[in-house]
């Protein structure tokens, strides 16, 4: 079925007509501001300070007319931080004594109350050529993140091994955040159960630090006051504005934050009182009943997981409304708005695209996206994550530029200031408009032509029958209950936690265990030391050894997942190269050079190149109408 081509001017003419005050978005800013657990700010989950916003918002939503107006917990593990700091304790020159500012990931442990007391020792970005020589039991470290896919949560884990007491990190110029003069950062930590404390400080004060450890030897008070109250419950806030069918579309913001959040993302949650609002006072009846809700735990939400951000969420679509799945017919995620500069994203999947294309469009002629915008496919790190995984189409708004990521996200540095008040106006009329026509037809905006056409070139690029068999059909379907298939079958995420098809990781690896394969029959060593580490997580090789890598891979099993969405994600089994590295480059104490490396690696190709096949099959029935045929396909090594 096509999707309708045009937007729907009675949908223009209503958000034409809303009423959108850039005075009460700035009063919800303003308020859920001032709420913090630290003079910092810091709202996280299943702390006072969530609930205390939650009861925020569900005033807000009374006192606008929403309906059936409730907050609904959700299970986390909370996590409350309240200071942190690092006190150099040398008292004689050229040192002498400093206190640096500090803060931390959500889901780190605290240390214990006086703090950790000990040596400091400089690992820069923590590989093992750095680390071997040093002695670190009882050690405090102080640790670069200088690249986006070596997390410290990684690193952590050779680390601890080595009876490391405490983490100092830093981001330090040119690395992936927080580079703001002076800038603090916070994230979800991916935090490993049993490794130490960390906390981060700035750069300058990181680079202060480092130059004092060069000059003599280092010692300082590590102290992270943090409260960790593992499966306790989060606050989300639902509130209805009635519809004529049952529905509900689902209009969701974060009000979690770290800092003073005031980008990320109180704005999203004042876009999203203001268009209910805004809505109510029009009187506008939608044909569907909307659920304006306001989610916790997205920034952070259960300890010891390497997959802690979207908890609220998933809580919310997979527990606390599971028949969201197959009946929502629309999920509108807004993050991050109003900010001066940034262009808005539209993230749509592959379905949507186009739709979000033309209503981005109708938006801009009508001077709802002052700062530009565009549309790109979904990322995990949103809210629409967990909801496309359950199965509910729908798109994730916010303002983002590259540079942004770079400077002020995620630091002190996101207060009101980034924000004006006109623009988080203009830009909640792009989503009242993505809202309203999406309510006008759901069934009608949906293009699963586009899936449908992807489908297609995967089964080609790997000679599948049976997918291009179910592409085909798929692009004759029709409706909401399509989508749900797509969702909880064709969404996976690679093992850098980028969204791909389920088949990509699989498909990755087996190329790159083919090229290692060769590269070791042409006796070029160095090439199949690069092939495999483009293998699944075999980046992290140099900054752990066996065992350390043996745990990070362990996070990734079935077990370790099931509190999360991670294990509706279609992770990749991971694949194990340590040994055939550290064989292929020479390192002490590995195993001696033979006809084993040859007879493992075809081992893992084989068991990798039935996985492939598996996942394409899976794919394939998944969206297929028709009985499944399962039929062989052969391949060559090179597929
Ligand atoms: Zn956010």
């Amino acid at each position: 079925m096509s999707p309708r081509p045009g937007v729907d001017p009675r949908a223009v003419a209503v958000v034409a007509g809303l009423d959108i005050d850039p005075g009460y978005l700035r009063g919800v800013v303003l308020a859920l501001t001032g709420i913090g657990s630290s003079p910092l700010g810091f709202r996280t989950t299943g702390t006072p300070e969530d609930f205390a916003v939650a009861e925020f918002v569900a005033g807000q939503m009374r006192a606008i007319g929403l309906v059936d107006v409730a907050v609904e917990p959700v299970e986390v593990d909370a996590w409350r931080f309240l200071s942190a700091g690092v006190q150099v304790t040398n008292t004689e020159e050229p040192v002498g004594s400093a206190s640096y500012r500090a803060v931390s990931f959500g889901g780190v442990p605290p240390t214990v109350p006086g703090g950790v007391t000990a040596p400091v020792v400089d690992i820069g970005d923590g590989r093992r050529t750095v680390v071997d020589p040093l002695e670190l039991d009882g050690a405090l470290v102080l640790l670069d993140w200088r690249h986006p896919g070596i997390h410290p949560s990684a690193v952590v884990l050779e680390l601890a091994r080595r009876g490391v007491a405490g983490v100092i990190l830093n981001c330090p110029a040119r690395g992936p955040w927080y580079g703001t003069a002076d800038a603090l950062g916070g994230f979800d930590s991916h935090w490993p159960a049993g490794a130490p404390p960390m906390v981060l400080i700035s750069k300058e004060d990181a680079a202060r630090l480092r130059q004092a450890i060069k000059t003599s030897a280092v010692s300082a008070t590590m102290t992270l006051q943090a409260q960790v109250s593992p499966r306790s419950r989060g606050a989300n806030v639902v509130g209805y504005l009635p519809g004529d069918l049952p529905g509900p579309i689902v209009v969701g913001a974060h009000h979690d934050a770290w800092f003073q959040g005031a980008f990320d993302n109180t704005s999203g949650v004042a876009a999203m009182l203001g268009m209910a609002r805004a809505l109510v006072t029009s009187g506008h009846r939608p044909r569907h009943r909307i659920c304006f809700t306001s989610r916790t735990a997205e920034e952070y939400g259960i300890t010891g997981s390497l997959f802690d951000w979207c908890i609220g969420a998933w809580g919310q679509v997979n527990t606390t409304h599971p028949q969201w799945s197959t009946e929502s017919p629309f999920h509108l995620c807004v993050e991050a708005t109003g900010h001066r500069s940034l262009r808005s994203v539209i993230e749509a999947p592959v379905e949507l695209a186009a739709w979000a294309r033309r209503v981005g469009r109708t938006a801009a002629l009508a001077g709802w996206a002052p700062t530009g915008w565009r549309v790109a496919p979904p990322v995990a790190g949103t809210e629409q994550w967990p909801f496309l995984l359950a199965g509910i189409p729908g798109v994730a708004c916010y303002a983002w530029e590259k540079s942004f990521g770079r400077s002020n996200y995620h630091t002190q540095f996101d207060t009101i200031d980034l924000l004006d008040f006109d623009i988080l106006a203009a830009q909640a009329k792009l989503y009242a408009l993505l809202l309203l026509d999406a309510d006008h037809d759901p069934d009608s905006i949906l293009d699963h032509r586009a899936r449908a056409r992807q489908l297609a070139a995967v089964a080609i690029d790997q000679a599948h029958a049976a997918l291009q068999r179910a592409a085909a059909d798929h692009a004759e379907a029709k409706g909401r209950s399509a989508f749900t298939r797509i969702g909880k079958s064709q969404f996976a995420l690679d093992a850098a936690s980028a969204v791909s098809h389920p088949h990509e990781q699989t498909d990755g690896d087996l190329h790159a265990i083919n090229s290692a394969i060769t590269a070791l029959a042409d006796g070029d060593r160095a090439g199949a030391v690069k092939a495999l580490q483009s293998v699944g997580h075999h980046e992290l090789v140099p900054f752990l050894g066996a065992a350390a890598f043996g745990d990070h891979l362990a996070r990734h099993e079935l077990a370790a997942l099931t509190r999360t969405w991670a294990y509706a994600s279609h992770l990749s089994p991971v694949v194990n190269f340590w040994s055939e590295i550290a064989t292929l480059t020479g390192q002490p104490g590995a195993r001696p050079d033979g006809p084993w490396l040859t007879a493992s690696l075809r081992r893992a190709q084989r068991r990798t190149r039935l996985q492939l096949q598996q996942r394409l099959d899976a794919m394939a029935r998944a969206v297929s109408r028709r009985h499944p045929r399962m039929e062989v396909v052969t391949k060559g090594d090179n597929g």
